[in-house]
């Protein structure tokens, strides 16, 4: 070990979860230092390539003002936005999560969720109303829906910038291309860290350590391992580093694996994305979010899922998974020329890859598919539409009758050229799998007892999402258990710096 440093609180990752941690550790008089993996022109971990969108429950419009700040009366007016309070995001979760989210880290997140967003903003960071996918226009007004009507300005890459820029004034150290390889332990207590920083192995004494590094979603092994043999084949739609390191440290220290490991947030996501994040591109552009009022089929030309069985927000995160399962991983989305103006509008972007043919035949032809059973289900589908009225901005129940899989909703025959096939594979978001957690950010060991000194926050808590989650809670949660870790992490530290000056 050629250094030794000391902190009073060593951050593990530099993402939204991680920043938030130092930050709040910060407010409570810690020397705070962020360990970060990756170089500096690839900061930010997945949170830097989010749309941004962040769920919070809110009492009334009143509230949301309070963080969307620079909207005019006259837009503040134009707006109708329905409540949704604690128990309308608790029941989400536990709806998405077929009631097995554990309900003291649920709550936690839900009670916790407007107050960090008003104290985030207190910190420089900006939030917006979510206009472009989670409202639409009726009668002059603007109604949103979704429960999801804020976001970051600027997706994640204004997060991250505006998180960056308050830890730099704070005078927070932050170490690149510096990765945690091991928890150091003595008399039961996490005591520091051990660093691989290029070249060099260093030693950080801290009482405080908060691992806020990621889940296991950017490592192909322990993909297949604990998801499946497919997962090898996923896309990974954010950061190259989440790779388990600190569940593998963790759990090396004596503490509890948590959560789904065989869970994982996925999505459809465009065939042609890059395999890992490129951070040149970030934004979240890839995703293809319309299908809802798409019907897919795979290579056998067959349909697998019921598009329309709900908005895309309480979809999409477990639809990724059975794309993956498909021939070839893939599967593609079929518009017609009713349907194409309705697309979002990451159809319209230049990344997106899309086969346009004048009528059903044209289009086939472009497509690695069979061609006479892909014609076949169209038909099929065609066929079994049933009347009613068509409105994409609610659950309208216009459906199909007599098909396995039914669609029911958004059900509109497949009739008008041109007609557009994208396709898509599954691109991995975030592993649910982590660590055990209780509401302080303490994590606990095997014996349900706190492993001292040791906190996380973020991807790395397991417990709060399985099979799907509601669109937004990602970036909620890591702020809610950042800030919590790094206030419990600082209390902690500081609290045994002054015992040990006590003693000496
Ligand atoms: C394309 C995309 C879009 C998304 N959109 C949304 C959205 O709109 N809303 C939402 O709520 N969620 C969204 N998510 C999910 C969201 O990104 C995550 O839930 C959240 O950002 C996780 O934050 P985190 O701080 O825990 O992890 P990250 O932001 O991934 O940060 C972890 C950091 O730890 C670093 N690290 C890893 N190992 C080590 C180590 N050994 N030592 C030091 N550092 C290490 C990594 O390099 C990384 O910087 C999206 C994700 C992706 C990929």
């Amino acid at each position: 070990m050629s250094k030794v440093k000391s902190y009073d609180v060593v951050v593990v990752g530099a993402g939204n979860a991680a920043l938030c941690a130092a930050i709040s550790a910060c407010e409570e008089g810690a020397e705070v230092l962020v360990l970060e993996k990756g170089p500096e022109h690839k900061k930010g971990g997945n949170s830097f390539f989010t749309d941004g969108a962040i769920r919070v429950a809110y009492h009334d419009f009143a509230d949301i003002r309070k963080v969307v700040t620079d909207l005019s009366d006259e837009e503040a007016d134009s707006i109708v936005m329905p409540d949704y309070n604690e128990e309308d995001y608790y029941d989400d979760i536990m709806r998405v999560t077929e009631g097995k989210s554990q309900p003291e880290l649920a709550r936690q997140l839900v009670d916790r969720s407007f107050e960090t967003l008003v104290w985030m903003k207190g910190h420089g960071v900006k939030f917006e109303l979510n206009y472009d996918n989670q409202s639409y226009e009726k009668d002059g007004k603007r109604h949103f829906w979704g429960g999801l009507p804020v976001k970051t300005e600027n997706k994640g890459i204004g997060l991250m910038k505006q998180l960056f820029s308050r830890a730099g004034e704070l005078g927070i150290d932050i170490w690149y291309e510096a990765a945690a390889v091991e928890l150091v332990k003595e008399g039961g207590k996490i005591s520091g860290v051990v660093v691989q920083k290029g070249e060099e192995r260093i030693n950080v004494e801290s009482s405080g350590v908060i691992l806020a590094c990621g889940s296991f979603e950017a490592d192909k092994k322990l993909r297949k391992k604990h998801i499946g043999e497919e997962w090898e084949a996923a896309i990974v739609r954010g950061t190259e580093y989440n790779t388990g390191d600190g569940i593998t440290m963790a759990v090396a220290a004596g503490a509890e694996k948590f959560g789904e490991y065989s869970g994982c947030h996925s999505i459809g996501t465009d065939y042609h994305a890059p395999k890992v994040g490129d951070f040149k591109k970030p934004g979240d552009i890839f995703k293809k979010h319309s299908y809802p009022l798409s019907i897919m089929l795979n290579k056998d030309g067959k349909r697998f899922v019921d598009e329309g069985a709900d908005f895309r927000n309480y979809t999409y995160a477990k639809y990724g998974r059975e794309i993956l399962k498909q021939p070839g991983h893939v599967a593609y989305q079929i518009y017609d020329s009713q349907v194409r103006p309705l697309l979002r509008k990451e159809y319209d972007l230049e990344e997106a890859t899309c086969y346009k043919g004048e009528t059903l035949e044209e289009l086939v032809n472009q497509l690695s598919v069979n061609k006479e059973q892909f014609l076949q289900t169209i038909e099929e589908y065609n066929a079994a539409v049933q009347d009613g009225e068509y409105n994409p901005t609610e659950k309208d129940g216009k459906k199909t009758a007599g098909l396995t899989p039914e669609k029911t909703n958004w059900a509109l025959k497949v009739e008008k050229g041109p007609f557009y096939a994208f396709p898509v594979t599954c691109g991995i978001t975030f592993s649910f799998g982590g660590l055990r957690v209780n509401p302080s950010g303490e994590v606990l060991k095997t014996d349900d007892e706190p492993l001292s000194g040791l906190f996380a926050a973020g991807e790395m808590v397991g417990g709060i999402f399985y099979h799907n989650y509601p669109g937004g809670s990602g970036l909620m949660s890591g702020a809610v258990y950042g800030k919590t870790a790094g206030s419990s992490a600082a209390r902690y530290a500081l609290g045994n710096k002054r015992d040990s000056t006590i003693i000496h």
